[in-house]
C-alpha cells in the first residue's frame, strides 16, 4: 500500500481573539468597526485582555517568587508599556529613548533595568541620575558609570550581562555563546568584578540572555540550568551578595505551520528547582525573567485592507495597502533565513470557507513584500481587511516606515 499523504503542516489555532458573525473582535469590537474608529488602514491593534491573560497563565503556572520583567524593545509603544508596567515586576529598556517610556509609565527606577551593547556615555549617565540599573556589557561601561557616579553624587546601580560559553539551542536567534557583542565573556567575568569593586559600583547581580524565540522547553530548562550555575560560579568573585539573577527567557510563540505553542510546565518546574538551590547558594537572590515576544505577540493584530485583486498566471493576488514598511517580519524579511507565513486571516470573513489559494502583498515595489505566500483564505474582494496574527512584537517599532513613503501605521491599545 502506498504510504499514506503526509498532511501539511498547519499553523496552531488563532483563538486568541473572539469571532462573532463572521468578524474579529479585537477588544470586543468588530473589526470593521474598529478600522472606522481608528480612521485609516493599515493599524495595529494590541488587546489589552490577551495582555493580561497572558501574565496571568504565567504567574498561576511558574513559582509565585519568580518576577516577570517586560523587556521593552519587544513593544514600546507608550501605551501597552503603560498597561504592562501595572501587571509586571520590572521594565527592561535598552536605550535611553526607551528608558523615558519606561519612568513615564510610573514604574519605580529600582524595578527598570538597562541592558543592551553600544551604552552611550550620555546613556549612562542618565541611567545613573535615574537610579536604574546597569547590566554592564564592556570593561569601558564601568568607567563611564564609575565617572558618572562621581560627578553626579549619586550610587551606580550594577550588574553584570555575562556572554556564557554556551547557547540557547533551537533559537531563532542566538545572543549568547561563542564571541558576541553582548554582555561580557565568562572568562572575563572576574577582572570585570574586580574593577566594579575597585571602582566603587554598586554591584546588585548577573544577567544572562542566550537566546531568543525557542519553542523548546528542555532547551530553554538546559540554558536555565547553565545559567543559574555560571551565576553561582561566578558568585565567588563578586564584591557583594548578589541580589538579583536575571535569567533572560528566550520564550517563543508559535508563528509559522508546524510550530507548537511552548509548555510552560517544565519550565516552572525547572524554575522551582531552580529557587530550591539558590536558597543555599545564592540565598540573597530574587530570580527573574526578561521576556518581550512572549507577553505582547500574540495580544497583537496586523490590519490592512485589500486595494486590489489580481490574477498573474495561476495565482490570486491580493494587494494590500499594508506591508513590509509597517511589518517587516511578517514578510520575512527580519531574522529569518527562509520565508514562511505567518498566521493570515481575512478578518471580515471568519466564517467563509477557506477555498482559494492566495498571496497577499503590501505595496512595495519589490519581490520582498509579501504578508502570505500561497495560503489557502476565503474568497477575498477590494475592501476586505487582511488580519496578520502574531503581531505584537517587533512588528511597527521593527519596521522602516519610510521605505517608499507610504504613509504611516497607526497602532491603538483595544
Ligand atoms: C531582546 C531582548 C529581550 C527580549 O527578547 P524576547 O525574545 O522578545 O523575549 C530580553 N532581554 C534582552 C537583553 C534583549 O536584548
Amino acid at each position: 500500500m502506498p504510504d499514506a499523504p503526509h498532511p501539511l503542516p498547519q499553523h496552531a489555532p488563532m483563538t486568541q481573539f473572539a469571532v462573532s458573525h463572521g468578524e474579529l473582535m479585537p477588544g470586543g469590537e468588530r473589526l470593521t468597526t474598529l478600522a472606522a474608529r481608528v480612521g485609516q488602514t493599515p493599524f495595529y491593534a494590541y488587546g489589552r485582555s490577551q495582555l493580561r491573560q497572558r501574565i496571568t497563565e504565567l504567574r498561576q503556572t511558574l513559582p509565585p517568587k519568580i518576577r516577570l520583567h517586560y523587556a521593552m524593545k519587544a513593544n514600546p509603544m507608550p501605551a501597552l508599556v503603560g498597561f504592562m508596567a501595572g501587571l509586571v515586576d520590572g521594565l527592561d529598556v535598552a536605550s535611553a529613548g526607551e528608558l523615558k517610556v519606561a519612568l513615564d509609565t510610573g514604574m519605580s527606577p529600582k524595578q527598570i533595568s538597562f541592558a543592551g551593547p553600544g551604552k552611550r556615555d550620555a546613556e549612562l549617565r542618565q541611567a545613573v541620575a535615574a537610579g536604574v540599573l546597569v547590566n554592564i556589557e564592556s570593561f569601558r561601561e564601568v568607567d563611564v558609570l564609575a565617572q558618572a557616579s562621581q560627578t553626579l553624587g549619586l550610587p551606580a546601580r550594577a550588574a553584570v550581562r555575562i556572554n556564557p560559553d554556551f547557547e540557547l539551542k533551537s533559537s531563532g536567534m542566538k545572543m549568547g555563546g561563542g564571541p558576541k557583542p553582548f554582555g561580557v565573556d565568562v572568562e572575563q567575568v572576574p577582572t570585570l568584578l574586580a574593577n566594579m569593586g575597585r571602582a566603587g559600583l554598586s554591584f546588585e547581580g548577573f544577567h544572562l540572555y542566550p537566546g531568543s524565540q525557542s519553542l523548546q522547553a528542555e532547551a530553554i530548562c538546559e540554558a536555565l540550568q547553565q545559567s543559574f550555575d555560571l551565576a553561582v560560579r561566578l558568585s565567588q568573585h563578586a564584591p557583594d551578595k548578589v541580589r538579583v539573577l536575571n535569567l533572560g527567557g528566550g520564550l517563543g510563540v508559535p508563528y509559522f505551520p508546524g510550530d507548537k505553542p511552548l509548555d510552560l510546565k517544565p519550565i516552572a518546574e525547572q524554575l522551582e528547582r531552580l529557587l530550591q538551590l539558590g536558597q543555599a547558594q545564592l540565598p540573597q537572590a530574587t530570580l527573574a525573567l526578561e521576556l518581550g515576544r512572549y507577553l505582547v505577540a500574540e495580544a497583537g493584530i496586523y490590519v490592512t485592507r485589500v486595494v486590489d485583486r489580481k490574477r498573474s498566471r495561476d495565482q490570486v493576488y491580493l494587494v494590500a495597502d499594508g506591508g513590509l514598511h509597517h511589518h517587516l517580519a511578517a514578510t520575512g524579511n527580519f531574522g529569518q533565513v527562509l520565508r514562511k507565513n505567518y498566521p493570515v486571516a481575512i478578518g471580515n470573513k471568519m466564517d467563509a470557507p477557506a477555498s482559494q489559494v492566495t498571496t497577499v502583498v503590501g505595496p512595495s515595489c519589490t519581490p520582498l513584500d509579501v504578508l502570505a505566500e500561497r495560503l489557502l483564505l476565503p474568497e477575498a474582494q477590494v475592501g476586505d481587511l487582511v488580519v496578520v496574527f502574531q503581531s505584537g512584537a517587533y512588528g511597527a517599532s521593527a519596521s522602516p516606515h519610510q521605505f517608499l513613503a507610504h504613509p504611516p501605521c497607526v497602532e491603538v491599545l483595544v
